[in-house]
């Protein structure tokens, strides 16, 4: 299985690379911030809640998306991966995403990070905003808050995948095809480097 966690701030581009790297690699894109607003959309009770912190610009709580992931897991038993897009945003997240993707078997491959400075980031999200419907793309003071929990909260992310040698930065400034180059790039590297199949994980190749 192959399974990548796209990280960076809001705006970077991990959806826009995501929607490329799924139908490259033939994986299920895992978006919590589409779990979310398909619960709003849905009216569910989660959903009402979860929108009250989304429109802020603020996390919801671990417990929440961590049930979230979980559950899209055991509906996707026949996926050969998983792309993670704005999940996990904690260390208490991605200490969950360990323990799940222990339990199925697996485990996370490497973590991709697009480095985008912050004012590139608000000018791409107030853009989308005009678009997308999403009242926090629509608001700078919410924008630039998001961005602020970002470094706060969820960069130290970064620095957990870093311990386990999984973590890579790419610049996310530029074209979409040059970035999805590189990403392919550091993802064939791990492939190579790790065998899919436990046969070749017994030929002496590094597991
Ligand atoms: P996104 O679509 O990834 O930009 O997420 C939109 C909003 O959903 C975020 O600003 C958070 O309020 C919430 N959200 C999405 N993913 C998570 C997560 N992993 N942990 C906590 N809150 C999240």
């Amino acid at each position: 299985m192959l399974n990548i966690v796209l990280f960076g701030p809001p705006g970077a581009g991990k959806g826009t690379q995501s929607q490329k790297l799924i139908t490259h690699y033939n994986l299920v894109h895992l978006s919590t911030g589409d779990l979310l607003r398909a619960q709003i959309t849905q009216g569910t009770e989660l959903g009402l809640k979860a929108k009250k912190l989304m429109d802020e610009g603020l996390l919801v709580p671990d417990d929440v998306v961590i049930g979230m992931i979980g559950s899209a897991l055991e509906t996707n038993p026949q996926a050969s991966g998983f792309i993670f897009d704005g999940f996990p945003r904690t260390v208490a997240q991605a200490e969950s995403l360990d323990r799940l993707m222990a339990a199925h078997g697996t485990h996370i491959g490497c973590m991709i990070a697009l480095e985008v400075q912050e004012e590139e980031l608000v000018k791409r999200l107030l853009e989308r905003g005009k678009t997308s419907n999403r009242p926090d793309d629509q608001d700078e003071t919410k924008i630039r808050r998001r961005v602020t929990v970002y470094n706060t909260e969820t960069a130290q992310v970064a620095g957990y995948y870093a311990t386990q040698q999984k973590f890579h930065a790419l610049n996310g400034i530029g074209p979409i095809e040059g970035i999805f180059g590189q990403i392919c790039g550091l993802i064939d590297q791990h492939q190579a480097a790790v065998p899919e199949t436990p046969a070749a994980a017994t030929n002496g190749v590094k597991a």
